[in-house]
């Protein structure tokens, strides 16, 4: 039987970190070791998939930039357009991994699986993560159930759904979550069991979209907004306001907000609780014109505003692709 074609774009992480010591777990730079080195920890991969791989960048994924993000978008819809591989395993720093694979998902056009992986602990650890997770990904990746459900994220033996996953947790191996969902299968050794279809995004951006500037406020005691103007001189075509409990903000914050958003700011609530979706709350943000984020988190709505700025500046559009998501 023909094995899988399995491409795998390399972006660097703490899954191609070194550190000085095999007991460094924490101080070690992430970014380093090429995806081939990395490939050659799991030869078992061969065994059931034909394996080729691409560095795209080598970077800490918090130092991730626009410019790489539509480049790795750009070469999945290549790969799946061209038909150059069966599934496309990421592999990607976990920091972000959830804010590119949320744009991925709302930006790659393809039924073919799409599965993102990174790891905790530099490749160097004695206990390092990388190699199984990156097993786990290619078994994902390659297995034909995976098909038509967007793009995945695979950590420490779960598999989660681009929109709902996020990392709930600084330094554990068992860093991720779908906090209102949970994962939407497993991979273990019995294999890929999938225990439900994700709930994908109904909208699509073109991979090259104009991507504005949109910036995030942090909600907290005694904020005065000041740095609604900050954002606003910086160049934020929309501000999301990471509110308390149910997006809500303090009263000099939203006077400030609000006055952006009669200059043409478009102004999304978020929450900085991390689960539960944003609804409709005090009539004045409604007044003021802010949009709800729903489900999405403070990064998640940011992603998905700058795609949705990159279309259109009408605020009142941009509303119904939040709502429509
Ligand atoms: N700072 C690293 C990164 O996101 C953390 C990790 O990959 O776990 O690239």
């Amino acid at each position: 039987m023909r094995k899988p074609k399995i491409l795998v774009l390399a972006t660097g992480g703490t899954i191609a970190g070194s550190a000085a010591s095999p007991e460094n777990v924490t101080g070690y730079q992430a970014g380093v070791i090429g995806i081939d080195e990395l490939l050659s920890a799991v030869p078992e991969i061969r065994d059931f998939a034909g394996v080729r791989s691409e560095q795209l960048c080598n970077i800490d994924s918090k130092d991730m930039t626009d410019e790489i993000l539509i480049r790795l978008t750009a070469r999945v819809n290549e790969i799946a357009a061209k038909n150059e591989a069966d599934g496309v395993v990421i592999t990607h720093g976990t920091d972000t991994m959830e804010e590119t694979a949320f744009f991925l998902s709302l930006t790659v056009k393809t039924e073919k699986p799409v599965v993102m992986t990174g790891a905790m602990l530099p490749a160097t650890a004695k206990n390092a993560d990388g190699p199984r997770n990156l097993f786990d990904a290619v078994c994902v990746a390659a297995c034909p159930e995976s098909s038509g459900k967007g793009v995945l994220v695979v950590m420490n033996g779960k598999i989660f759904a681009a929109k709902e996953v996020t990392k709930t947790h600084t330094t554990k191996i068992d860093a991720f979550a779908a906090p209102d969902s949970g994962p939407l299968g497993h991979v273990d050794d019995n294999g890929v069991a999938f225990e439900r279809t994700p709930n994908l995004p109904r909208l699509h951006f073109p991979a090259d979209s104009p991507l504005p500037r949109v910036d995030i406020l942090y909600g907290h005691e005694g904020d005065d907004g000041a740095l609604v103007e900050a954002a606003l001189h910086a160049g934020a075509k929309g501000i999301v306001y990471a509110g308390m409990g149910n997006g809500n903000i303090p009263a000099k914050a939203e006077k400030a907000l609000a006055k952006a958003s009669e200059k043409g700011i478009v102004v999304v609530r978020a929450s900085r609780s991390n689960s539960g979706p944003v609804v409709p709350a005090d009539p004045s943000y409604a007044a003021a014109g802010f949009i709800d984020s729903g489900m999405l988190n403070p990064q998640k709505a940011r992603v998905l505003l700058r795609l949705a700025l990159g279309q259109t500046g009408n605020r009142e559009e941009v509303r119904r692709i939040f709502e429509n998501l």
